[in-house]
């Protein structure tokens, strides 16, 4: 089954691809003009807005997914603005651990909100994935992306967890897990 994902980004449908491969279920990139206006005020929302966008060009299946970094000590933040947190991946971390200094709380979490939308334009789905971890002092490890140098799970940075590892653990594979399972239950 051929699944349309709400993303132009190449990288993110080969991800998820490897995360649920061999469950029979591929994804594949949106046609031309996939645009989506991304002003929600939750995970959710947005994931929303980006599947109902997808499939108004598609009208397929489609599955989007907002995800961001929540920080206990500072409110949620960055929350949905992850990705504008600051103009690069290092000034975006650069910023978290000068907001996060003094603060003793340093529990965080991903989150990963997923909207699956069916062929007649309705939600079918709808989920979120949780990795739970803590902000580390200084950024360590090469893999990964964003904020994954300093998000420790146990006593390692995402970004020092290969690609494997992180696959099983992280919000997105718990949150695509809960979709792969509901497809099998309904059978498509
Ligand atoms: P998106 O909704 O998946 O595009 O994620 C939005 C932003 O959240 C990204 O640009 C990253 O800054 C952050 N983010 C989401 N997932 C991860 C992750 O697995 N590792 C590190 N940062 C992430």
């Amino acid at each position: 089954m051929k699944i349309v994902l709400a993303t132009s980004n190449k990288h993110k449908v080969q991800e998820i691809n490897d995360i649920v491969s061999g469950s029979g279920v591929e994804f594949i990139l949106p046609p031309d003009g996939f645009d989506p206006v991304e002003n929600g005020e939750t995970f959710e929302e947005n994931s929303k807005i980006k599947a109902e966008e997808a499939w108004k060009i598609s009208k397929t299946w489609t599955l989007a997914d907002d995800s961001g970094l929540c920080i206990e000590g500072l409110n949620s933040r960055p929350g949905i603005h992850s990705a504008r947190y600051a103009q690069t991946p290092e000034k975006r971390i650069e910023r978290v651990l000068k907001e996060m200094e003094g603060i003793k709380n340093r529990k965080a979490k991903f989150v990963c909100a997923m909207t699956l939308i069916n062929p007649e334009g309705n939600v079918e789905f709808a989920c979120r994935g949780i990795c739970e971890g803590n902000i580390a002092y200084t950024p360590a490890g090469k893999n990964g992306f964003g904020y994954d140098p300093i998000f420790l799970v146990g006593d390692r940075t995402m970004a020092e967890l290969s690609e494997e590892e992180k696959n099983k653990i992280s919000h997105r594979s718990s949150a695509l897990h809960q979709v792969i399972n509901y497809l099998s239950k309904i059978k498509c």
